[in-house]
């Protein structure tokens, strides 16, 4: 049976029998009663009634349980922070057999995973196998129920492993997270020329499911910085890929969401970190001035840093950066980080205001600091679940504690409220990419759409390692894509978190833009081929050259709430 066969099978029995269709139905019925109760606002929802005051403090008051998750997240990190010293350490300075320690280990965890793939087989391979990371720890938003009824194998590696100076990279395993690595890495005078937002991401993740940064203009999505791969593949075997070996699994390997193969190890380009960022704000009045600024900016050589807040249709500001070595005498200095500063959104937002323009619109930031600049509010999305903690009197007393770990904020919704409360109904939480001719036109069309503000906006170019690599992408070099981050609640009556879902991934793949899988899209498996129908062509031949039919489910049965229910 083809794999287009089994998609349509599995989606007329969703149709009959999953929640999906539940959901749809619920979430149709309760937009209905939304406007029968505004007509009728003595009309009680029974829902409320029925739900207690547990779950209303966690919809409307979510801050009271999240602080408590605040001194678990310090803990957490500083028992991080200190591990990964510890392990790096250890490992480099210990022999066995005369052969560094850290190599010894990791080969010692790459036969756990092979061992845990052969016994898998032995099983019957009745499941497929994916990681058996439990979905809370990651960040996506998706319900990771896949991973349940499918034969779970324990990746337990957060080690890093080697920085080889003389090369420029550094030797990685999966688990450790994007904030341990990076702030180890300046530690040594280096850093990743990618280094995306959020410091629990994981490298795993992101190799697998995409990462992208406001350097992605020059150097492109956090895959393009890898090197090589370690993987061991359905079979049991590892294999290394690279740009010479192996090279269309090396290819395919980046949003192929596990489905190929375990990562057990990745080579990531390292490069000198200067420690300081000069920031223009420049100030943006109409979307014909965004685009230009974009491709004035995207285009300077000079520019290292590229990326843009809108906070609304036509306003925003487009921020361009250079790493230097120091801050020129007199010029404008801002320790972003510090405990009582205001979010970083927040900050940006001011330059909208022509007056602050005119006092000047530079300013230099520690480069560890500009790293870590959304981190604080999640972007804006922290807004939601503690909103206080933009205010000056928390941000002096208590700011030092922000942000809680989202994998925890995320298990205490899941484990405390009922199923009708987990799903945002007006929640987006999506990133679009398109070509940035088609900018102008996809920010009206997704203003349409959600009216959530403010949007981020990030520039990547598709910087293929080779040219050997070349047809392996549907993309060449010079393209350049815009990610619009649109992250927020929509207020608009109109929304419908399916309906308008479709509406924009339709007009994404009208005009050859296409959604991050990370995010919960509705794709059905026909659109998903439609929208992915270049790296689709590779991913599947990689699939029967590597036996891959058993071993994983395919990628769309991980990453579309139809394929995953
Ligand atoms: C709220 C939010 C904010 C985000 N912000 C950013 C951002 O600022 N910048 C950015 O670049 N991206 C961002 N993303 C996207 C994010 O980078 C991707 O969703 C990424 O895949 C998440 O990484 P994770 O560590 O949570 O991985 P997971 O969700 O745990 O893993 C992603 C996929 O990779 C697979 N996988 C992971 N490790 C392995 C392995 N060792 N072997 C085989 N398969 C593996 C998993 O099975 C899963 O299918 C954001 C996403 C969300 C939801």
């Amino acid at each position: 049976m083809t794999v287009k066969e089994e998609m349509s099978l599995k989606k007329r029995s969703l149709i009959v029998d999953t929640e999906d269709e539940d959901d749809f139905e619920k979430i149709s019925d309760e937009k209905n009663s939304d406007v029968i109760q505004d007509q009728d606002s003595s009309q009680q929802p029974v829902e409320d009634q029925s739900s207690g005051i547990l779950f209303y403090i966690l919809e409307r008051h979510q801050w009271m349980f999240a602080i408590w998750l605040i001194p678990i997240s310090i803990c957490y990190d500083i028992f991080m922070w200190f591990r990964a010293r510890w392990n790096y350490w250890t490992s480099n300075h210990l022999a066995y057999n005369g052969k560094a320690y850290a190599k010894h280990l990791h080969r010692e965890k790459v036969k756990d995973v092979q061992r845990q793939v052969e016994e898998w087989k032995l099983s019957g391979c009745e499941q497929p196998m994916c990681t058996a990371r439990p979905g809370w720890q990651s960040i996506t938003l998706q319900k990771q129920h896949y991973k349940d009824r499918m034969y779970n194998i324990k990746i337990d590696m957060p080690d890093i492993l080697k920085i080889d100076k003389e090369n420029k990279f550094v030797t990685v395993e999966p688990m450790v997270t994007i904030g341990t690595l990076n702030g180890f890495l300046i530690s040594y005078g280096w850093t990743l020329p990618v280094v995306p937002e959020l410091d629990d991401l994981t490298i795993g993740g992101l190799v697998m499911g995409g990462g992208i940064e406001s350097t992605s203009h020059k150097y492109g999505l956090f895959q393009y910085i890898c090197r090589r791969f370690e993987i061991v593949l359905g079979d049991g075997r590892k294999v290394d890929c690279s740009p010479t070996e192996n090279k269309a699994l090396f290819a395919g390997i980046p949003f192929s969401y596990g489905t190929l193969g375990f990562l057990t190890c990745v080579d990531i380009d390292i490069i000198p970190y200067k420690p300081y960022i000069e920031l223009t704000y420049h100030n943006v009045q109409t979307l014909d001035e965004v685009v230009n600024k974009f491709t004035e900016v995207t285009n300077d050589p000079e520019v290292d840093s590229v990326e843009g807040h809108m906070y609304s249709l036509n306003t925003g500001v487009i921020m361009s950066g250079k790493f230097v070595d120091q801050v020129p005498k007199g010029a404008k200095y801002n320790v972003l980080t510090r405990w009582y500063k205001p979010w970083f959104y927040k900050h940006v937002e001011k330059y909208m205001d022509e007056n602050v323009q005119k006092v000047g619109n530079i300013e230099y930031i520690p480069t560890e600091d500009f790293f870590h600049r959304q981190n604080k509010s999640f972007f804006w999305m922290l807004q939601k679940v503690i909103p206080f903690a933009n205010n000056v009197i928390f941000r002096y007393l208590l700011g030092w504690t922000m942000p809680p770990k989202f994998s925890l904020i995320k298990l205490m919704r899941q484990k405390l409220l009922p199923q009708e409360f987990k799903d945002h109904k007006d929640m987006v939480l999506q990133d679009f990419g398109f070509e940035l001719k088609d900018l102008k036109h996809a920010l009206q069309f997704i203003h349409e759409q959600t009216e959530v503000y403010p949007i981020w906006l990030c520039p990547s170019r598709h910087c293929i390692r080779t040219p050997e690599l070349e047809e392996f992408s549907g993309f060449k070099k010079e393209h350049t894509h815009i990610d619009i981050g649109v992250y927020g609640y929509s207020t608009l009556k109109s929304y419908h978190p399916i309906e308008s879902q479709r509406r924009m991934e339709r007009y994404a793949i009208d005009h050859e833009g296409y959604v991050a899988p990370y995010a919960e899209t509705q794709l059905t498996f026909e659109e998903f081929n439609e929208m992915f129908e270049f790296p689709l062509k590779n991913y599947h031949k990689l699939r029967k050259e590597y036996d891959c039919e058993k071993a994983f489910p395919h990628v769309y049965e991980k990453i579309s709430k139809l394929g995953r229910s």
